[in-house]
């Protein structure tokens, strides 16, 4: 029997991941493979929170620059975004038979409950995984902020950065074959090296709140339970 290393974790999952070879949209067979690993690791007793986003239906800055709609309106498309998708995930967790709940930051009570720290907490203590879904409810800020409040919020061991590559490396490794892979980095090599694994807000609120982040390849099946599991794959962000 596998044995979880975390108690309770927020899973950061990039609109990117779930669009699958498409640069757009959603994945039918990425959202199963997520539905399974969240699954397979909520029966480990892990209590599972997921940050969602956004970016394989809209960004802010970049569908501000390209259609000329204001910037905040622009990131409130986004924080829509994100709610989409929160959906399509609670649907992927409530096939495989898993209590799913999703909140939002912003108010939309027909599809969503809004966030309330304590009643998220106490959905994560009855075993049901959470989607936090809208971001932070605010413009000009990200859904990688948004996992680092929340975890800071709800008192996540790790924050588990679900990507498309393996881990954090000097360059990148699609344009560059000697870019070197980063096993263990601090804080501060994210912001002083502009490392891009999250913006530098995500990466401050970390620091200032200790909370360990690993980036990993969700691509790979099984790979969240082999993190949750404390597997060395991936990149792992500390103090
Ligand atoms: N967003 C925002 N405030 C938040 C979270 C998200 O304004 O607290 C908007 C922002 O425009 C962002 C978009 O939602 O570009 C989608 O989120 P993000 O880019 O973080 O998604 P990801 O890159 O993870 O797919």
């Amino acid at each position: 029997m596998k044995k979880a290393k975390y108690k309770r974790i927020i899973l950061k999952i990039s609109g990117e991941a779930l669009s699958g070879e498409e640069p757009y949209g959603l994945n039918a067979e990425t959202l199963d493979s997520i539905g399974a690993q969240v699954s397979e690791i909520s029966h480990l007793g892990v209590e599972v929170a997921i940050v969602v986003g956004g970016g394989n239906i809209w960004r802010g800055i970049k569908g501000s620059q390209e259609t000329g709609v204001e910037r905040a309106n622009a990131d409130y498309m986004g924080m829509l975004a994100t709610a989409i998708n929160s959906l399509a995930l609670q649907a992927a967790f409530e096939k495989r038979g898993l209590d799913t709940r999703v909140m939002s930051a912003i108010e939309m009570r027909q599809i969503a409950e809004p966030y309330i720290r304590r009643r998220a907490i106490r959905h994560l203590e009855k075993g049901r995984v959470v989607i936090f879904a809208a971001g932070t409810g605010n413009p000009y800020f990200s859904t990688d902020t948004t996992a680092a409040l929340r975890a800071a919020e709800i008192h996540a061991e790790v924050i588990l950065m679900a990507k498309k590559v393996d881990g954090v490396y000097d360059s990148d490794p699609k344009a560059n074959d000697n870019a070197v892979k980063y096993d263990v980095l601090s804080y501060i090599d994210i912001l002083n090296n502009n490392l891009k694994v999250m913006d530098a807000t995500a990466a401050s609120l970390c620091m200032d709140n200790e909370i360990e982040i690993i980036v990993f390849d969700l691509t790979e099946k099984g790979n969240i339970c082999k993190v949750i599991t404390g597997e060395n794959i991936g990149t792992i962000i500390g103090g």
